[in-house]
């Protein structure tokens, strides 16, 4: 806005307005011509092409290499209450959704996805974890936190921003309690007849890989009788998912002492007889190294490529590990790979699962791919928000 509350525009050079008019939400710093006065971050902006027709309407960024987000397409400004409707949108969505039956940890708001650039919400039993990663959503904070408490009437609501993207987009992160009691601790959740502990001021994340509930689910009906290795296990989604479904023996892998001791409370909780055997230290040379056979093996690294320039290695990476993790094989195991990285997509990801068998001299069979489940959708217009790529081999 300038100082008479007009709204302001941003520009685009000729020729620029493709990615607009096929309602791309994200305007790249590279195809703005200019910006009519001096809006701070998060204002309001009406996207403009060359020859001064109004495209669309979305949230600044004055340093980010994503422009603006865009909220609206069109002519009609949205305004702020647009925030709050989508808001209630989404969380009606994951109320009716069956396919989220059974647990209590789900993502409520997923950025682009719902039609909310910048904003990412996760429910935790009676919690909520707000995370902005957009400066538009952090300046309308007030609005968002009153939002969701209208729409789900959760006890507590948390504040915990991404810092990179805050930086980023040039805007404070916050971490601050936004509403009602301080969560319990520790917060456990129940998700299809697991239980897991939460940490929400610290975990990684929001403080759990909702993303993998699925996978979960899937590791739990192939574990009977099954020697299990979770490499990369965080706080042991995987493993106390295979432990509860019969697992013979789990060995859970991460670089994070204070995962594994949740780990181990989250055998404690799910009441789990095996003892887990838990290993800190480097997941890639774990898998190198141990001389042990598995029967089911899951492969779940942090995000490997963050940008398009980090691909081949990553690739690499990919192809090691999964190479690796097929000499620990037994015959008749079932591998699960992933890869969180959108720059390396799911055709791409077979192609190194393929290499990997060549080298390996191990055939396979995939007998499932994976994605995230429904409480993360995507948009039809914003292809970038895919990142889980998951392959379900047999060997
Ligand atoms: N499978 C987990 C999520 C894994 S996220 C789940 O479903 O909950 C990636 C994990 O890898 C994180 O827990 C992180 O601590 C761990 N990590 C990152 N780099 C690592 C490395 N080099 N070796 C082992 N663990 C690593």
């Amino acid at each position: 806005m300038d100082e008479r509350g007009c709204m302001l525009d941003v520009v685009l050079a000729p020729g620029r307005d493709r990615s607009v008019r096929r309602r791309h939400p994200w305007l790249l710093s590279g195809a703005v011509a200019h910006v009519s006065g001096d809006p701070a971050p998060g204002d309001w902006v009406r996207v403009v092409s060359a020859e001064g027709e109004a495209l669309g309407f979305g949230h600044f960024a004055p340093a980010s290499q994503i422009r603006v987000r865009l909220l609206a397409f069109g002519k009609e400004p949205p305004g702020d209450a647009c925030l709050a409707d989508r808001i209630a949108v989404a969380s009606a969505r994951r109320a009716a959704d069956p396919l989220l039956a059974g647990t209590d940890a789900v993502r409520l708001a997923n950025a682009e996805g719902d039609g909310l650039p910048g904003l990412v919400v996760d429910r935790y039993a009676d919690a909520l974890v707000v995370r902005c990663s957009g400066a538009g959503m952090s300046a309308r904070a007030p609005l968002v936190t009153q939002a969701l408490r209208e729409a789900t009437g959760a006890r507590s609501g948390f504040r915990r921003d991404d810092a990179a993207a805050a930086r980023r987009d040039g805007f404070e992160p916050v971490q601050q309690v936004l509403w009602g009691p301080t969560p319990p601790r520790p917060l456990v959740v129940r998700e299809r007849g697991r239980r897991y502990e939460i940490d929400l001021e610290h975990g990684q994340k929001t403080g759990f890989y909702l993303d993998q509930r699925d996978a979960r689910d899937l590791v739990q009906r192939l574990a009977p009788g099954r020697r299990v290795l979770d490499l990369f296990s965080y706080t042991g989604g995987f493993a106390v998912a295979a432990a509860l479904g019969g697992a013979s023996s789990v060995t859970l892998v991460d670089s994070s002492a204070s995962a594994l001791a949740t780990a181990r409370r989250n055998f404690a909780a799910n009441a789990i007889a095996i003892e887990p055997r838990l290993v800190e230290g480097d997941g890639f040379q774990f898998v190198r190294r141990d001389d042990a056979g598995y029967d089911l093996l899951v492969l779940d690294p942090p995000p490997l490529a963050r940008r398009k320039s980090d691909v081949a290695r990553a690739s690499r990476a990919h192809k090691d590990l999964l190479l690796h993790a097929l000499r620990r094989a037994m015959p008749g195991a079932f591998i699960l790979a992933f890869s969180c990285s959108h720059a390396i997509d799911a055709t791409l990801f077979r192609q190194i699962a393929f290499g990997a068998c060549l080298d390996a001299g191990r055939d396979a069979q995939v007998i499932a791919t994976l994605s995230a489940p429904s409480d993360h959708p995507v948009s039809i217009d914003h292809p970038e928000g895919t990142y889980l790529s998951g392959l379900v081999l047999r060997v």
